[in-house]
């Protein structure tokens, strides 16, 4: 590990600020992860921009978390340093229809929020979503379109009008929707070690009344089908969208719904969600992960591949036997 980078956050932030062995689970919403070697939670772009700069500079690894949902961390922890994004300022130009945001912005409740209050719609849709602005364009933040259609998936870069970008040749630019050759899940940030520091988004004058509609029939429809985060946490869909067919179906007509692996579960509201039963282990939603793509192989041919990230040293799979839960009527 590069002391020389450890040293030298030290040195511009404070030994106080740089911390040691920082358990990770608690800054995931699937409330697993080991230690990683250093911690440094960047409250502004300034700090979060000089944080990479030095550890690039000294070849410190690093990752960087936004808010943790859509990522594994492994027991094992992290070798080097994460890079928590705090930086969370926003502002709203609502004449010019502009909501400018640091990337460590919370998307909801924060940014949404912003928007609605002053009369912007275009962001409203994604209520609900742990997310902050980076790793939305990171992912390209998806969802469907208002009730009672529903009748296609928006993204976020519908909305997105630039953002400040640190590249990963080190220079400092504003990039354009293009740059970022979005796509289902993806964006350029998939392939490249560009960093996001600001985003701003083009919105559109809208009914408060309506937007506050579409909030509360979004957030009923995420409380009917899916696990809520604060008792079962989770990482949200596991495996890439399956065009036509759904990966939760696939995985429900195996027959896995409701199946554990140690504290790791396929939740029966969802199959294409795992959660943390308590004291699930980032080898038990491995394991469960193996358990399902065999499964869905064996019955019909198809490879399911995971869309979250795996971040970090992991154990092998556990080798603990799953079982079908017992509280849970089956469907
Ligand atoms: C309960 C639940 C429901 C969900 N529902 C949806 C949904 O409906 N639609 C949907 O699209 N997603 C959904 N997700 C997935 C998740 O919310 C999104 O992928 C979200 O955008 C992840 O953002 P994050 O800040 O947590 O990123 P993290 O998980 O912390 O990081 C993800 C990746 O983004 C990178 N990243 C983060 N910030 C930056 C930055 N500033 N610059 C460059 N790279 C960066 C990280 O390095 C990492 O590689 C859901 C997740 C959960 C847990």
């Amino acid at each position: 590990m590069s002391l020389q980078g450890i040293r030298q956050l030290d040195l511009e932030f404070g030994p106080d600020r740089v911390r040691r062995n920082v358990v990770l689970a608690p800054y995931t919403t699937f409330k697993i992860g080991g230690p990683t070697d250093i911690f440094f939670e960047a409250l502004t772009v300034d700090e979060l921009e000089r944080s990479i700069r030095i550890a690039r500079a000294t070849n410190l690894n690093y990752f960087l978390l936004g808010v943790g949902a859509n990522i594994l961390v492994g027991d094992r922890g992290f070798r080097g340093l994460v890079i928590r994004n705090c930086a969370r300022g926003i502002s709203v130009d609502a004449v010019n229809g502009l909501l400018r945001a640091e990337s460590g912005a919370i998307f909801y409740p924060d940014v949404i929020e912003a928007a609605v209050s002053a009369g912007l719609q275009g962001i409203e849709h994604y209520v609900g979503i742990p997310s902050t602005v980076g790793g939305a364009l990171w992912q390209n933040l998806h969802f469907l379109s208002p009730p009672p259609e529903r009748e296609r998936t928006m993204f976020i870069e519908e909305v997105l009008e630039s953002a400040e970008l640190l590249t990963e040749e080190g220079d400092r630019i504003t990039a354009g929707v293009d740059y970022f050759n979005f796509g289902y899940d993806y964006s350029i940030l998939h392939d490249r070690r560009d960093v996001v520091l600001t985003a701003s988004f083009r919105l559109t004058p809208g009914s408060v009344e309506q937007m506050r509609h579409t909030i509360e029939a979004n957030l009923e429809w995420r409380a009917e089908r899916h696990p809520p985060l604060d008792s079962e946490p989770s990482a949200g869909s596991i495996f890439q969208k399956i065009e036509g067919m759904g990966a939760g179906r696939l995985i429900d007509q195996a027959g896995l719904k409701g199946t554990r692996i140690g504290g790791a579960e396929i939740t029966r509201r969802h199959a294409n969600i795992m959660i943390n039963r308590g004291g699930a282990t980032a080898a038990d939603v491995l394991a469960l992960i193996f358990l399902a793509q065999q499964a869905v192989r064996e019955k019909f041919g198809v490879e399911l591949r995971p869309e979250i990230s795996f971040i970090g040293d992991f154990d092998p799979p556990s080798g603990k036997e799953s079982r079908r839960t017992e509280d849970d009527e089956p469907d």
